[in-house]
């Protein structure tokens, strides 16, 4: 049986009439920059997030880069960002010679301990980075306590969690200064190439933000600010128009999927519950879970990715692969460890959770046109593979 890691194929072909025609329409107006679509996708977004700002832009990097540049950000400032995400967090930060400064993770959601954010903070710092990562709310509360007491700004990191919620049933991206969303393909709300979203409730922030997605021209042609080409096109924004209804349905079949996966470990025994840690056992797996600690509130996590640690990760992604079943590392390599980043001397000792989530992590098929047979064939493979 094969079991792809993604089939993009599988939602195209299912609402195949209405996104053609989205297309069309776009072609047929000949009208591709800042248009009707996107004003469109704007005021959707704006209501279904719950913020009053949301500004469509060139990408979930853009996104990040924008908020920085909306906040001022200058080079030498310093921003803590997990040292465990996708590159674009941390390089944001570095293409504005701004420094970023990296924290540990909690090693069952994955997200900035916020323990581990103090340590990291000095007079140099002026905002933070949580990321949503795999779809699930980062330890929101405690990480405004300490910008609070610190004074500094929270950009969040949303690109892989739109529709997540906090444990208070907020929406994830509108907790912080501003929220930053990503449309690439592989995202829970995916366009047909490139696309991002930031959005805020701050005024200033909003204003900033419009203007300078278009090179911080206004009126046009005359610049108080510096700002960029950040915009999203007409495609994109119509191909999204299209889809976004369809994101909760979508979110929560994948919701299901991870619980069937659960069932399934724990019925082979390869897991007694969620999020129980695996350290003094081997041959078992860590079940992703959806937590908010201290507290029987869980956050609404969307599982973007489905994440299972394991001890022998290597030998087990090979033996699914043989399988046919696809798997992927996010990632493999911690921003401390990166090569570009040598030049800020991090200290291995300081990253322990990372450091044994990038070889211990896999990622599972998890997309929500995947069958009950194989989910149940994906887990088969790995208790095979397990108890052999
Ligand atoms: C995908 C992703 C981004 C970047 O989004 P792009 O649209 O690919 O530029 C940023 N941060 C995280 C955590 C992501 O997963």
């Amino acid at each position: 049986m094969k079991v792809p890691l993604l089939d993009l194929k599988l939602q195209y072909f299912t609402h195949k009439k209405e996104l053609d025609e989205a297309l069309l329409r776009v072609a047929e107006s000949q009208y591709f920059i800042l248009g009707k679509e996107v004003e469109k996708l704007e005021s959707s977004l704006k209501e279904y997030l719950g913020c009053k700002y949301a500004i469509g832009v060139s990408s979930g990097t853009d996104a990040l880069l924008l908020a920085l540049m909306a906040l001022n950000i200058q080079p030498g400032d310093e921003v803590i960002v997990p040292t465990f995400s996708f590159f674009a967090t941390a390089g944001v930060v570095s293409r504005l010679n701004a420094v970023p400064v990296f924290a540990d993770i909690d090693p069952v959601t994955f997200n900035l301990d916020p323990k581990d954010i103090e340590k990291h903070i000095t007079p140099k710092t002026k905002a933070i980075i949580p990321v949503h990562l795999y779809g699930q709310s980062a330890a929101m509360d405690e990480i405004i306590t300490i910008a609070k007491k610190h004074q500094l700004k929270i950009v969040e990191d949303g690109a892989q969690a739109i529709g997540a919620q906090y444990k208070n049933g907020k929406k994830v991206g509108t907790i912080g200064d501003i929220g930053c969303y990503s449309f690439f393909p592989s995202k829970n709300l995916g366009c047909f190439g490139d696309g991002g979203l930031v959005v805020t409730d701050d005024d200033k922030l909003g204003e900033r933000l419009r203007i300078m997605r278009v090179h911080g021209g206004k009126p046009k042609y005359y610049h108080k600010v510096i700002g960029g080409n950040f915009r999203l096109d007409e495609i994109q924004a119509a191909v999204l128009n299209v889809k976004l209804p369809f994101l909760d349905g979508w979110s929560e079949k994948r919701r299901q999927n991870a619980k069937l996966y659960t069932q399934f470990f724990m019925n082979v025994g390869l897991a007694e519950e969620e999020g129980k840690l695996f350290f003094d056992e081997k041959n078992k797996v860590l079940l992703p879970k959806a937590v908010y600690k201290n507290s029987v509130v869980k956050n609404y996590h969307i599982y973007n990715q489905y994440i299972i640690r394991v001890e022998k990760r290597d030998a087990l992604r090979k033996y699914l692969g043989e399988k046919e079943i696809g798997t992927e590392i996010y990632y493999p390599v911690p921003f401390h460890r990166q090569e570009c980043f040598a030049n800020l001397h991090c200290h291995e000792a300081d990253f322990p959770v990372s450091n044994s989530a990038v070889s211990d992590t896999i990622a599972l098929p998890i997309f929500p046109e995947l069958t009950e047979a194989q989910l149940k064939y994906v887990v088969d493979s790995i208790t095979e593979f397990l108890k052999s």
